[in-house]
């Protein structure tokens, strides 16, 4: 009930203007977001990059609805890669394809992604798509598909809570698809998305055997110590090398977890937020864990 009133507000721009606007607010967002600039991130990723972590690094946005708030973001992007390069940084780029005007048009938005990959190819770099709401997921699958095969350094997410990710799975893999696992952070009928945890898990644990047998190199995106402790243990049983896979967390969640898989030897990425469109995001992150409510209340009060 709680999750669902959360996803909910994530949506309300009344909302995320004021919230983002009010200096103990902006202050409680660094919580799980790097700053609101890219050398704020960038020295989020040097940080990350000296404890041994990898990282993916995102301009927070979605849902833009003119193309020249696309083509901002996509200059942004450039820049990211830019960034990494002349920094020597261990770090590739995700990004959403609603920030890149997949509501303007599919064609227009294609056209972004395919320059931000041709820069990420031109730097041996990665892009990966993030995955947004079922709205959005066969756009997505498409697009993914279609841009790999003219630049094959771009992957996406499938989301373990959507009956439909085992077919999707199968799609991408046909195309040498690199797919990053996760449960699914959005807010979804009974109709399309398990609406029990214990579900998801299920499938999660399913969809993680399918990927780590497919021979290619995927991304394995949990805090859940089961889902992880599964992973290593499936992995162990079928000879699969801990470099034929990467575990990747959230900035700012479970930093005693991702130490402990580099101390054990695990490529962990690190998925490190940066920019002003925080709100959405910094609500989904409280959704996932409403005991964190109490943190911010707490905090918001004696600021
Ligand atoms: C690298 C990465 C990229 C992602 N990309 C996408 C994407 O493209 N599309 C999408 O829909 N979702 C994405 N997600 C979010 C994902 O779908 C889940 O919502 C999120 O990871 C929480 O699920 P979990 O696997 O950690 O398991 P859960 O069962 O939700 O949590 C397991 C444990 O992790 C810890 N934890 C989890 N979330 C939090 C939190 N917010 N604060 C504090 N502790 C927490 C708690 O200890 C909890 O008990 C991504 C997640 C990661 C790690």
């Amino acid at each position: 009930m709680l999750r669902s009133t959360l996803l909910k507000l994530a949506d309300n721009k009344n909302l995320a203007r004021w919230v983002t606007s009010n200096a103990s607010t902006r202050q409680m967002s660094h919580r799980f977001v790097a700053g609101e600039t890219l050398d704020e991130a960038i020295a989020a990723t040097r940080a990350c990059n000296d404890a041994g972590l990898l990282v993916t690094l995102d301009c927070l946005g979605e849902n833009v609805c003119t193309a020249a708030d696309a083509q901002k973001a996509r200059d942004i992007y450039i820049q990211m890669y830019e960034r990494i390069a002349k920094e020597k940084l261990n770090a590739n780029v995700s990004c959403k394809l609603t920030q890149l005007g997949l509501d303007v048009s599919v064609e227009f938005c294609e056209g972004l992604v395919l320059s931000i990959a041709e820069r990420a190819a031109n730097y041996d770099s990665f892009l990966r798509i993030d995955m947004e709401g079922s709205l959005y997921t066969q756009r997505t699958v498409d697009l993914v598909k279609r841009v790999r095969s003219q630049t094959p350094c771009v992957g996406t997410v499938i989301q373990a809570y959507l009956y439909r990710s085992e077919r999707d799975i199968q799609d991408l893999l046909a195309y040498g698809c690199r797919i990053r696992l996760c449960k699914g952070a959005y807010k979804e009928p009974p109709d399309v998305a398990f609406p029990r945890k214990s579900d998801v898990d299920a499938n999660y644990t399913k969809l993680m055997r399918l990927l780590l047998s497919s021979g290619f190199y995927h991304a394995i995106a949990t805090h859940d110590p089961r889902m992880i402790a599964a992973t290593i243990r499936y992995a162990a049983e079928n000879k699969i090398s801990k470099d034929d896979l990467e575990f990747q967390m959230l900035y700012g969640i479970r930093s005693d977890l991702q130490r402990m898989l580099v101390r054990d030897g695990y490529r962990v990425r690190i998925y490190v937020p940066f920019g002003m469109e925080w709100f959405p995001y910094f609500m989904r992150r409280l959704a996932e864990r409403p005991a964190n409510i109490g943190f911010f209340i707490r905090n918001f009060f004696h600021s």
